[in-house]
Formats: C-alpha cells, sequence, structure tokens
C-alpha cells in the first residue's frame, strides 16, 4: 500500500456495496479497484480472507501494472499468460506471493497453511475491514451478551 500511496500515478477505489456477489478486482484500464470494506472472501480452503487482505491483493496488481507493465500484460493475456490452477500468472504471483505474507501477518492463516491454491471464493459480509467473522454471527454474539448482561 506504501508504493501505491507515494505514487505519482492517480489510483481510484470504487467501493462495491456490501453483500455484493461480485469480487474484488483491479481494472488496469481505469487504474481502478473495485472493493468494500464489508466482503470478506471464504477460499476453497475454508479461510476467511479479511477485505484488508482483499485489498492489499488488489493493490499487489495495481503496483504490478504500474512497476513492470510488460510483464503484467503478459501474464494477465489469456494466452501467454495462462495458467490452470490460478487462471492466470499474475494472479498465481499475487496469491502464492503477497496474499499469503499478509494473511499470516493479520493472522487469518496459520503457519504452514495457504489461504488458497487457486483463484476462487465466495463473499461473506463482515463488520468491517479486519474482520473474518460473517457480520450475522457477529451479531447473534453481540445479542447473546447483551442478554447475558440483562440477567435474561
Ligand atoms: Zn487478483
Amino acid at each position: 500500500m506504501a508504493y501505491l500511496m507515494n505514487s505519482p500515478v492517480h489510483i481510484s477505489v470504487v467501493e462495491m456495496p456490501a453483500g455484493t456477489e461480485l469480487g474484488a478486482d483491479y481494472v488496469p484500464s481505469a487504474k481502478t479497484i473495485h472493493w468494500s470494506p464489508y466482503n470478506a472472501v471464504k477460499t476453497t480452503n475454508g479461510v476467511v480472507i479479511s477485505p484488508a487482505t482483499v485489498l492489499d491483493h488488489e493493490a499487489d496488481h495495481t503496483q504490478q501494472h504500474l512497476k513492470h507493465p510488460e510483464q503484467f500484460k503478459k501474464d494477465t493475456d489469456p494466452k501467454t499468460g495462462k495458467d490452470k490452477s490460478y487462471g492466470d500468472k499474475e494472479e498465481k504471483r499475487v496469491i502464492t506471493g503477497r496474499e499469503q505474507k499478509t494473511a499470516r501477518k493479520l493472522k487469518e492463516i496459520k503457519p504452514g497453511q495457504v489461504t488458497r491454491k487457486d483463484h476462487k471464493g465466495e463473499n461473506i459480509r463482515v463488520s468491517g475491514p479486519t474482520s473474518t467473522t460473517p457480520a450475522a454471527e457477529e451479531e447473534a454474539e453481540r445479542l447473546l451478551r447483551e442478554k447475558k448482561k440483562a440477567g435474561q
């Protein structure tokens, strides 16, 4: 993120509605990241990565596009970038690289565990950017705590 904040190139982050089924993405032609601070992603490994990790994933695509445009183009090209497991080589680079580092730092995965080995996932609505608990569950827990406090 530091690279992008110091970049002279303007990058837009457009907030998607909470609960959307669309995944976050980076659109190179518009230098725009689509993202929601209320959407975490549940991966095919059953790991939930927070909106913060998702944003960092998109920021890594952005950084690669700005710093190494030729490589980015090659790795996202349907022919030259094709990757069986990850869709394309750019996704493989980000998912096996920064996504793991960030998810580990934020304790979303344990040492030795990986977030996923593909480019798939389902949106989970959460209460904020660093949360990995579904919003409905969080709300139920909060109500339970209040009930206990009130002695009911
Ligand atoms: Zn990606």
